[in-house]
Order: C-alpha cells, then structure tokens, then sequence
C-alpha cells in the first residue's frame, strides 16, 4: 500500500494521538471540555480512511446533532485534503436507524414506507385507547403517559419488558395501553421516535444473521459525546461492537445534560465493564479557553459530589479575567450586552476587534432570548438563533399574536386561519371551506362568515359549538379592550375624533386582557397539557410575551412594535451573533460568550432547586460548566436583580452558581445604572417604585460580593412600596394593589379571578396574578 501523507497526525499531542493510532479494539476517551475529543474523533475515522482500513460507508459514526454531522464530514475532508464523500453512516442516532429500519421494517411487522408519527398524532391515538379504556382523561391526561411510554422506550424496554416495579403506572393501566399503542401502530404502518431505535434493538436482538450481517459491515464504530446516550442507544451500540470491538467512544461525564430524556451517564462507566481490556485515554490539555476561563469553569464543576473527577490545565496565556456583572433587569442586561458587542467589533473592548460569528449568547431558557433580540433589532446588530426558530417566529408566539391581532383588527382573516382550529377544536377542511365560501359569498371578513355559517347551522356538532364559543370570545375580548360603551345624546355630533368619548376607560389593562385571551381561548391549558420535553419551554415563552407588554401602551403599539422590527430584519449573509441555548451549544467554541441570566430560578431553575436531593441541581451545574467552556477568550456572566414574572417584578437572587467563581479569576465589572450614576433608563423610577431592588435579598448578596470583590458599593437605597408575588394566593379580607386600579380589599375569589372592592375604582373582578398582597 502507497505511504500517503498523514498531516493530521501532526496537530495531535501523544495522548490523542495514540488514541487515534490504536485503531482497533475498544477504546474510551474521557476527557473534560476542550481537550480536543471531537478532534481526534474526526482524526480517527481520516487514519481509517487514509490507512485504507475502512472505507467510507463501512465507519458508523455517532453525533450529538445534524450540525455536528456536517462539520465532522466538512473536517474529516480538510484533514485528508479532499471532499470525505459517501460517508452514509455518519450522522444521529435517529437519522441512522431511520435508514436501517426502512430495509428491515418487515421484520418488526412494518413495512418499509412506514411513517413517523408527530406528537400530535401520537397523542390522538393514546387519547382513543384511553378512552376505549374507560379512563378519565382529565385525571389522566395522555400526555402523561406519552412521557411514560417515551420513558420505557428509551429504556429499550418493549411492552413485554416493562418491569413489574412500574405496573402501578398510569391508573395500573400503563403497560397494558402501552401494548395497544404498539400494535395500533403497526396496523398503522408507523412508528413514534423513541421506536427508531426500540425497533432496531428488537431485530438485532431477534435476527442474528441481521445482527452478523452490519456486524461485518460496520467495521469501525465511532460514538461522540457518548455521556449523553441513553440505554437504547448503548444497547444497539454494544450489539453493533460485540464480534469486532472496534469501538471508540469520547465523552465528559462533567457534560452530561440530558438527563432529562433518559440519557444515562453510568454508560460511561459501564464501558469498560462490557468491553474488558478497553484501552481508556485520559486528556488534560485544554486547547480551547484561556486559564481564567478554565479554573472558573473547573472550580464550578467541583460542587458536584457524582463526578469522576478530573483536573485540566492549559498553557495559554492568561487573557482577560472571567467578568461578572450585574444589572438592573433583563431589559438592562440586553441593552448593555449590545453595547458591549459593539464595543467589541469596534476594538475598543478587549485585546482585538471581534467578528460577529465570534460572539455568541448562552441562555438557559429560550424565553430570554425575547429581549436579546428585541434589543438586536433594534440598534440593528445581525444575530441568528441556532437550534430554533427566533422569538417571534416561534409557534407559540405566531399563534398568540394571530389571537391579538384578530381582538384588535377581527378582519384580519390571516390571523383567523391560524388559529381558528388551534388548539383543535373540531374544524376540518370542510369546515374551515364552508367558513371561507360563506365569507366570500357574503364579502365579509372571515370571522363574521363564521358567524354566518353558524347562525344558518352549516357548521353543526362539536366544531359548530367550540367555533361560536370563539367567536363569541373575539367579540367580548374586543369589547374588553375598547372598554364600555358610552351614550352620548347628541346624535348632531359627527364622530370625527373631536367628538365625546364613546367608550369608557376598559376594565383591565392590555397586559391581562392579552392572558385572559391566551386562557380563555384554551392557548393557554393546550401548552399545559402537553407533556412533551418543548412543552413547558413554549409555556414560558408565552409567559415572556405578556410580560413584554409592559413596555407598551396598548396591544396595537405592541403589534405594531413587532412588525416593524421584523420588517427591519433583512436577511443578510454577513457575520451574525449566535444566540442559543446552552443545550444547543454542547460541543461548540467561541471566542467570546456571554452568559446572562445567572439567577436562582432561572439558572439553576426552579425545578431543580424545587428538588429533594442534589440530582436536578447536579445537572444544572454541568449545565453551567458546558457554558463556560465554550468561551475561549472572553467570557462574561451576568444577572439582572428584577425579573418580571407573570407581568409582575420579582427580586431575584444572584444564581449560587456565581457564589461559586474563584475570586481570582473574576472580575467584577461595575454597570453605570446601578452604582454611581444616575438610572440607566428613563423609566426606572416608576421601576423603582414597583420593585424595590436595593432592599432585596439578592441586591444584599450583590453588595456583600461587591465587598468581597473591594468594588464599588451602591447609591443610596430606597425604600419599600411593594413587594411583587408571583403566584398569588388571597384571602377574603386582604389588603392588596393593582397596577391600575390601586389599593383595595379581597372581597370574593373565583379560582383565578379575585373581586375587589378598590379604593379609588369601586368593585371590580381581576385576574390574580396581576395583584399583589400589600400586608403594611
Ligand atoms: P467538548 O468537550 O467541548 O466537546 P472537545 O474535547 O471535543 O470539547 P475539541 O472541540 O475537539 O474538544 O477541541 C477544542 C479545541 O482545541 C478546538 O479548537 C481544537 O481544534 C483544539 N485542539 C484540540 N486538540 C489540539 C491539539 N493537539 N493542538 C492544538 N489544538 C487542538
Ligand atoms: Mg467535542
């Protein structure tokens, strides 16, 4: 065989380089963030490929996500210096075994054209067994067992295989539905996700010449961020590796953060149970930050008890200190990150001009991500959002504004198709034409010939009876928001705007009529519903819309506000800021990373803290670790002392994670608003007045970090007007304020609705959340 160059051999330090040398038998690379795992991955299958050991469909290599796909291609074909064509089995899990299921379908019973059910589908299906099940759905929602079932398929564990410890699941009628699903679908001809890999286990474990036959043909096995697969995934890995053993896997156990979705990192340590004698690298050097960076990264992680404990080093030079900062408030936090990007563009912060691409926003959910765009477009700063749609193209959001958009415009025929059957309420097709054609014939606006066809009965049953339920509902949320009708006598005067008021001032502010649209119209219980991971994130979305409505006047400046900043949106192919979870952002690297949002109940989030034992804590914290060490050159975390929860501001704690930062390696940088000068916006006294930042917990904890880090102390504080509760719970009698109405007493409560005799405004019903206790 002709020698052929091997350069990449020669990026690779003697560790690494060993790893990717020891070409067959089982090897382990475990080795923290940056230490270069993804690349001797990537130098690994180029050596099989230039050695002539494999060729390129005979390599089954395991990413994370498509991306991460494309770029191990994209690099394996830089490093032998030609395009790595056909390499068919490099990609995910999932989009492998779709690929391998389509030959074998028959196999399970399916047959090769089968299709992959969404969840709704999924849960249209569950929803008919539970019922021809005598179930209550409303106890027991199918989404409940939706998550059961991914549960047990991510387990591997088919019907048959479900533990007797989990037969009480579900009403005790868990596994006995979960058999019906199964074959519902099959009678279908498809399959759910999580059966992607459930069914390829099954056949390997059920066809041994199936099994032999990829045995032989997938030579080499190649597995990254390997922390993070679940007990299906290892067990079709470890059946896929049983003859050769030539399997590599590279992992952190400090990254794993899926958890969540049943990803197990005792794989790790099973390894080298299964594949005895495997050869298990360990990689210190970190290539990728500077050594502030790291030890805050590392001192971070050694709060974590269930670790396998690991120290990296670097010899980079030192760079620029970790830099922590506090702000006001979310608002804040994203107007002074973009001044610092464009700082930083310019040069004039840090030790060189940064690109954009260079630059990129970790947040730990995606509803922060609302106010870094808003501020973006606005000042005009290209940004994309990677591994989802940017805010105001999310679904959720669509769907929301589609709902206010039609209280304040009801011709807005767009808006009214999105969402006249969503959440489902029973309109086909035949429905949804009878609707438009009775428009038309009529030459009205959708929504009135909806009206039209329900009054003349074309649209009966169910569908008939949930659309006049929303029809009716547009027409009383508009009435809501113009407020009450005025009489006025004097039928001379012509309404050409100097005419009396016709209508009162309405009864509720913008912000609660958008949440009363949102709860009445079911938006709101079709999200809670849901049981899907996305579920709960679209929840806070919507959480995050209502809260943004504060900045405006009414719901018509609002919409306003959002068409034109999506009009000033042009997409450009230039350099953009990434903004992404940090979920998302596993396996990458960027010179600069900013981390907002470093607060108790947002990162680490409520659930984890809401937890007995350290678990969810744990995983937050790796979470916390992947974040830093993305950053090679700058990274700076911040927090905001107020956040608005449910339209209302709350104090927010500094996350404990900051209590974690080595002092030595952080810099405390001081914000002009909250230390010496004045407020940083105009609004802030009103701001003031309804949160009282400077005698809260969190801003006591600031000052007394402040202390420790010998900076500035701040101005003067203020004193107390109200204390904001997130969730309200009343009692008759109690003393409590309304934004609009002010002071008054609980005097009746309806569920969500409380009724209050108010000083100023007199007796008027309101939705909770948007009153506060004023115990004085
Ligand atoms: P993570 O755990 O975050 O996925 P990783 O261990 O996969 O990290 P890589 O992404 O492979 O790390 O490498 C991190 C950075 O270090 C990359 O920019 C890579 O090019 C560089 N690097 C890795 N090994 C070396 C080396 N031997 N010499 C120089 N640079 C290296
Ligand atoms: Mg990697």
């Amino acid at each position: 065989m002709a020698a052929r160059p091997m350069p990449y051999l020669d990026e690779l330090n003697p560790a690494q380089r060993d790893a990717v040398e020891r070409l067959d038998g089982p090897v382990l690379m475990l080795a923290g963030a940056g230490t270069g795992k993804t690349k001797a991955l990537t130098a690994r299958i180029a050596h099989l490929l230039s050695t002539g050991r494999a060729r390129p469909n005979e390599i089954l290599s395991v990413t994370f996500t498509n991306k991460a796909a494309r770029e191990m291609k994209n690099r394996v074909g830089r490093l032998l210096g030609q395009p790595a064509e056909g390499m068919p089995w490099l990609g995910t899990f999932h989009s492998i075994c779709v690929k391998l299921l389509r030959r074998h379908a028959e196999l399970v019973d399916l047959k090769s054209n089968f299709t992959i059910l969404d969840t709704d589908d999924q849960l249209r299906l569950l929803k008919q067994l539970i019922q021809a099940a005598n179930i209550d759905d409303k106890r027991w929602p199918a989404r409940m067992l939706a998550g059961i079932i991914d549960d047990w398929k991510n387990r591997a564990l088919t019907p048959d295989k479900v533990p007797a410890a989990d037969a009480g699941a579900y009403n005790h009628k868990g596994i006995e539905i979960y058999a019906q699903y199964q074959t519902r679908l099959r009678e279908l001809n498809a399959v759910d996700f999580g059966d992607l890999l459930l069914h390829m286990v099954t056949i390997f474990q059920t066809h041994q010449d199936v099994l032999a036959q990829y045995q032989r043909w997938f030579r080499y096995i190649l597995v990254d961020e390997y922390q993070d697969t679940n007990v299906a995934q290892y067990l079709w890995l470890r059946l896929l590796a049983r003859a050769h053993k030539n399997i590599c896997c590279v992992g952190d156990d400090d990254q794993s953060i899926y958890g969540w979705r049943g990803a197990e990192v005792g794989n790790i340590l099973r390894f080298e149970k299964d594949f005895p004698g495997a050869y298990v690298v360990r990689l210190e050097q970190n290539y990728r930050s500077t050594p502030h960076i790291l030890a805050a990264a590392s001192n971070v992680i050694r709060g974590n008890e269930s670790r396998l404990g690991k120290e990296l080093w670097t010899d980079a030079q030192d760079g620029e200190k970790v830099r922590l900062i506090g702000h006001w408030d979310g608002e804040e936090e994203a107007r002074w990150i973009g001044e610092e990007i464009d700082a930083m563009q310019g040069g004039t912060r840090g030790a060189r001009p940064f690109n954009l691409d260079e630059i990129a926003i970790l947040v730990r959910a995606s509803h922060q991500m609302r106010a870094f765009e808003d501020r973006f477009l606005t000042i005009g700063l290209p940004y994309k959002v990677i591994g989802g749609p940017r805010f105001y193209e999310r679904m959720e959001i669509r769907d929301a504004m589609a709902y206010f958009r039609l209280v304040v415009s009801p011709g807005d025929d767009l808006a009214f198709e999105r969402i006249v059957n969503t959440p489902k309420r029973g309109l086909g097709d035949k429905a949804q034409q009878t609707i438009q054609m009775t428009a038309r014939e009529n030459g009205v606006s959708l929504v009135d010939g909806a009206r039209i066809a329900v009054d003349n009965g074309l649209i009966k049953g169910k569908g008939g009876k949930a659309l006049r339920e929303l029809i009716d509902g547009l027409a009383r949320w508009n009435a809501m928001m113009r407020g009450p009708k005025i009489e006025v006598d004097d039928d001379s005067v012509i309404d050409d705007g100097t005419a009396p008021k016709r209508f009162g001032e309405p009864e509720v502010s913008h912000i609660e009529l958008a949440q009363i649209i949102l709860d009445e119209s079911g938006y709101t219980a079709h999200w809670q519903n849901e049981k899907t991971p996305e579920a709960p994130g679209r929840l806070e979305n919507l959480k995050e819309l209502v809260n943004q409505l504060d900045n405006f006047e009414n719901l018509q400046g609002f919409l306003e506000h959002v068409s034109l900043v999506m009009d000033n949106e042009k997409e450009s192919d230039g350099a953009k800021v990434s903004i992404m979870t940090l979920h998302a952002a596993k396996g990458l690297e960027f010179p600069a990373v900013f981390l907002p949002g470093w607060e108790d109940g947002l990162f680490p989030s409520q659930r984890s803290m809401d937890e007995s034992g350290i678990k969810g804590l744990e995983e937050e914290r790796r979470l916390a670790y992947v974040g830093i060490t993305r950053a090679e050159e700058i990274c700076t975390i911040s927090f905001a002392a107020n956040r608005r929860v449910f339209g209302q501001w709350q104090n927010a704690m500094p996350s404990r994670f900051i209590d974690e930062l080595p002092e030595d390696h952080v810099e405390v940088l001081t914000p002009p608003g909250l230390y010496g000068g004045g407020p940083p916006t105009a609004g802030i006294e009103t701001r003031a007045a309804e949160a009282n930042v400077y005698n809260s917990p969190g801003w006591r904890r600031l000052q007394a970090r402040q202390g420790q880090y010998g900076t500035s102390q701040p101005r003067e504080s203020r004193n107390t007007v109200i204390d904001a509760t997130a969730v309200a719970s009343f009692t008759l009698g109690e003393r409590v304020f309304h934004q609009k109405f002010g002071y008054g007493a609980v005097i009746g409560i309806e569920g969500d609705k409380v009724e209050v005799d108010f000083e100023k405004a007199g007796l008027k019903k309101v939705v909770s959340r948007f009153l506060s206790a004023k115990d004085d």
